[in-house]
């Protein structure tokens, strides 16, 4: 019988406190008007400060962590970040430097910044990158954004429309719509890829840039990739690589070289900061050079070893977000590409390729591969409800709750049905993944015996099914809400 967590509520003894808060000086009913006061006393939990401690403490153990459990969410490569960029992030000299201080007290702060740019202008072989946006989908946007204020340059105002591949992650043709173009969906070849001819059937006049996700959602190299950008450029229009998913790529490809206008990175992602529920992130936009003139402002430059801010240029599409960016979080990228030389980076690459196919390998007998050939940076694999007596692709998910394993993602891409995306990272050690293997494997020996106890998992953990169309729609995060 799994026994619910109280709510600090129900633990609540009256008269029981933790700290005593003196008596102010001054009642608030002498000077607050009437209708300001409190009729009732709060409804707050009454606890010691230790009983406060072990409810926070036991709530966040329930929790599926990076620090805790093996986290192969594809698409959003949560992987170890080292402790030591957490450090860095909170150096005073950072954390407590003002936006609006002259640039000669921002000197290091700028610095920062323009090394990192310069160091992922190396990693792509692009002109150069805004460091504003807090997030990939907001670099989409300003590579939009971007795009948009090229083809206005140039008097090409035929430029309405942007295609996006159907294997490409939600945020693409969001992006693009808030960009205030039509979005034309061009459908994948039966390898998985885009599909080259399609392509070239659906740019025209009226493309104004393609997104691409590199490697795409399936976990795959567009092999065409070179061909794309050609077709692309020939029609006047531009080319955007999703680069989110970076560390399949690190050291082994240049996007510049492929004939990319423009790129994000989900630094996030691939260079630390833990992140999940929506944030802390930063999405730097590199371009080549002819979108320089239009990157948003300000911009770092550096002049005879000293930083300044370049605030006004003609054709900029503008502030993306107040002052630099996210710089907690660029900060920790920056301290990450520091602390790895350029062999130790395409390590990193080859490392998290390696430990994908490892996966997909070990487990495509039982769970085979959506397509069947090595893959990047993740694998996606598939249930079959007909093999596994009508276990489906949700049920293997909440059964790995009870192993100890989160979820891969689930149903996505959206193109493979039943689909389990697993990204095991590069931190992941060999050990992990054949444990989860060895996971995966039980679970599918349930299917065969006793399919029931995995279409009713979890049943370890706290709270079993939950409806979570409606947590995602109606959450109730407030203290004192009931849990049904
Ligand atoms: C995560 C991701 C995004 C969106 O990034 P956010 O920082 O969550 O906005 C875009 N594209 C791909 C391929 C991603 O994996």
């Amino acid at each position: 019988m799994i026994q619910r967590e109280k709510l600090s509520i129900e633990k609540s003894v009256p008269g029981r406190r933790g700290v005593r808060v003196l008596p102010a000086s001054r009642p608030a009913a002498d000077w607050l008007p009437e209708r300001a006061l409190r009729q009732h006393p709060p409804r707050l939990p009454e606890m010691s400060e230790f009983d406060v401690v072990r409810h926070y403490t036991r709530l966040s153990r329930l929790n599926f962590s990076l620090d805790t459990h093996f986290y192969p969410l594809g698409s959003c490569t949560m992987k170890y970040n080292p402790r030591a960029n957490e450090a860095i992030a909170a150096l005073d000299g950072f954390t407590a430097a003002h936006p609006s201080a002259p640039t000669r007290a921002l000197q290091g702060t700028l610095e920062m910044a323009w090394r990192l740019e310069q160091m992922l202008c190396e990693l792509t072989g692009l002109a150069a990158f805004t460091l504003q946006p807090a997030a990939g989908a907001q670099g989409e946007l300003t590579g939009i954004l971007l795009a948009s204020a090229w083809h206005r340059s140039r008097r090409d105002h035929r430029r309405t429309e942007i295609l996006v591949a159907d294997s490409s992650h939600g945020t693409n043709p969001a992006s693009a719509t808030m960009g205030g173009f039509a979005v034309n969906t061009v459908a994948s070849g039966a390898d998985g890829r885009v599909n080259l001819a399609a392509i070239r059937a659906a740019l025209g006049p009226q493309t104004a840039l393609v997104m691409l996700t590199v490697p795409n959602t399936l976990g795959l190299f567009e092999t065409t990739i070179c061909e794309i950008a050609q077709a692309v450029h020939e029609a006047g229009a531009l080319l955007y690589l999703d680069g989110a998913n970076y560390n399949a790529l690190m050291g082994l490809v240049r996007p510049a070289d492929i004939g990319a206008d423009i790129l994000h990175f989900n630094v996030h992602k691939s260079f630390s900061t833990p992140h999940g529920g929506g944030g802390p992130g930063a999405g730097p936009v590199g371009v080549a050079a002819h979108l320089v003139p239009f990157l948003p402002l300000p911009r770092v430059i550096e002049k005879n070893g000293r930083y300044i801010l370049k605030s006004s240029a003609r054709k900029s599409i503008g502030r993306m977000r107040t002052c630099l960016g996210n710089v907690a979080v660029l900060l920790r990228g920056y301290a990450y590409l520091r602390s790895h030389d350029a062999v130790a980076l395409r390590g990193i690459a080859e490392d998290a390729i390696l430990n994908a196919n490892y996966v997909r390998v070990k487990l495509s007998d039982l769970y085979p591969a959506a397509i069947d050939e090595p893959c990047m940076h993740e694998c996606v694999l598939q249930t079959n409800p007909e093999q596994m007596r009508g276990v489906k692709t949700l049920d293997v998910a909440k059964r790995l709750l009870d192993y100890g394993f989160h979820a891969p993602t689930i149903y996505f891409p959206l193109i493979v049905p039943e689909a389990l995306m697993i990204e095991p990272t590069e931190t992941e050690s060999r050990e992990t993944l054949d444990a989860f293997v060895a996971a995966m494997r039980a679970i599918h020996a349930e299917a065969m015996t006793d399919p029931e106890q995995v279409q009713t998992a979890p049943h370890h953990l706290p709270v079993r099914r939950l409806d979570e169309l409606a947590a995602a729609r109606n959450p109730t995060v407030a203290w004192g809400a009931t849990i049904p």
